[in-house]
């Protein structure tokens, strides 16, 4: 019997990996631009840490939770996202206690027992960033900023940036009442799930993907026109700035996150290529008083999530390439006999030494499907060492990009070796 990898989770080789360490480095340098530092934690926690934060009522804690008992019959649950974490993980650290805010990004897998389809996994990773301890507009809207440069330097054109304010706890009591009363009568026509939430949690009606819920949402009270002073000017403030970035949105009163901890500023970045309801990428927003009910201060934050294999799946849909020759050159050493196997050791080691990729046929073929090998695996050099070279000391160089041959002497030209294969970065 051969074993398959459980359903809703995927192995990464040869070209994907390219594709995710592209992705990983390009936020790992934007991270550092934007002055961000990665922490790190745990893949899994007390359930407590998701149910209390992410909300008892939302899918996710309800059906989506990959929660065990341990050893010791405590309930433990593998992170359905990374905010609750980090959360966790500040206060008890109290990072929050030098300067503010504090920046934190992660890079993880995450576990969601969702029904997979395209774009939607039941492992799945994520990069995400946290700003936490500052309240004002400028935090949003250097958050999305970053946001947006991510998915501009990976190439991406046609996204478009959805944006709402869902108000504070206060606003919202005012609008959740309305919304009630306007739901009330449709409740014979809504789904099961959301008959049930329009008494314990009527804003997660909007999660819902079936059409019967989502139409009678369409005329239903919209929480932007129940915002508070306060989070009106917050709002537009954040609008201005990102204007002043020169940064493209569209305000959608409809858009709600699925998670309960969300104040104010919400958001996502979607795609029109992507013809499913998982044409998400990433999102995130406020969340001004999570840090309070985990029992840390009263400090605001926000925050975002991207979804890493959702951004891979649509680089190589819209073809969207990046050099794979602007990696580091890479060396491939071909040896034509076992007897010349530690001369080429040598050679190998002394371009390790140099921090040069380099690799060499384990296994003696003949030198032409060695060479063939090589362009299909993008090398970017060959170095062969036959009879001939052993004879005179001159190791043959083939530049496989420009069909060019050198003969170097290998005692007395090594710097002349290293000119050649650096003069490709
Ligand atoms: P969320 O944490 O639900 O706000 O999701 C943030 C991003 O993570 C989404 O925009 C997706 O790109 C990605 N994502 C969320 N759930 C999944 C999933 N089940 N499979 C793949 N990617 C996901």
């Amino acid at each position: 019997m051969t074993l398959n990898s459980p359903r809703g989770t995927k192995d990464f080789f040869g070209n994907d990996i390219k594709y995710r360490n592209f992705i990983i480095n390009t936020a790992r340098q934007l991270f550092y631009v934007y002055n961000y530092s990665e922490i790190i934690t745990p893949a899994f926690e007390y359930t407590e840490v998701f149910s209390r934060s992410i909300g008892e009522e939302t899918d996710i804690v309800q059906k989506e939770m990959y929660t065990f008992l341990d050893k010791k019959g405590r309930s433990l649950t593998l992170r359905p996202e990374g905010t609750a974490s980090v959360v966790r993980a500040l206060i008890e650290n109290k990072l929050y206690s030098n300067r503010l805010p504090v920046k934190l990004f992660y890079i993880g897998n995450m576990f969601r027992y969702e029904r997979p389809q395209k774009g939607r996994m039941r492992e799945f990773w994520q990069l995400g960033v946290e700003s936490i301890g500052i309240g004002s507009s400028i935090i949003d809207a250097e958050v999305i900023w970053l946001l947006n440069s991510f998915f501009k330097q990976l190439g991406f054109r046609n996204l478009i940036l959805l944006i709402n304010s869902i108000g504070c706890s206060k606003c919202r009591v005012k609008y959740i009442l309305e919304l009630k009363k306007y739901l009330k009568p449709f409740k014979g026509e809504l789904c099961f799930d959301c008959q049930n939430r329009i008494d314990s949690n009527p804003l997660r009606i909007f999660d819902c993907k079936k059409e019967g819920c989502r139409k009678i949402l369409e005329d239903s009270p919209k929480i932007n026109s129940f915002l508070c002073s306060e989070c009106k000017d917050h709002f537009e403030g954040v609008l201005n700035f990102l204007k002043i970035l020169e940064i493209n949105y569209e305000v959608n009163p409809n858009l709600v996150r699925g998670f309960d901890y969300y104040t104010k500023t919400i958001f996502e970045i979607i795609s029109s290529d992507i013809k499913s309801a998982q044409n998400a990428l990433g999102g995130g927003g406020r969340y001004d008083d999570l840090i309070n009910q985990f029992g840390g201060p009263d400090i605001p934050a926000t925050g975002f999530a991207i979804g890493i294999d959702r951004t891979l799946m649509l680089m190589k849909q819209q073809n969207i390439n990046f050099d794979i020759k602007k990696e580091e050159p890479k060396v491939y050493v071909i040896v034509m006999d076992k007897n010349y196997q530690s001369f080429a050791l040598e050679v190998v080691k002394f371009l390790r030494d140099k921090n040069f990729a380099c690799d060499i046929n384990f296994k003696i073929k003949n030198l032409s499907s060695e060479l063939k090998l090589a362009e299909k695996s993008s090398y970017n050099f060959a170095v062969i060492i036959g009879e001939d070279e052993v004879n005179t000391g001159n190791i043959t160089i083939k530049d496989i990009d420009k069909f060019k041959q050198y003969k170097i002497n290998w005692k007395s030209q090594k710097n002349k070796i290293i000119k050649l294969i650096w003069s490709k970065k």
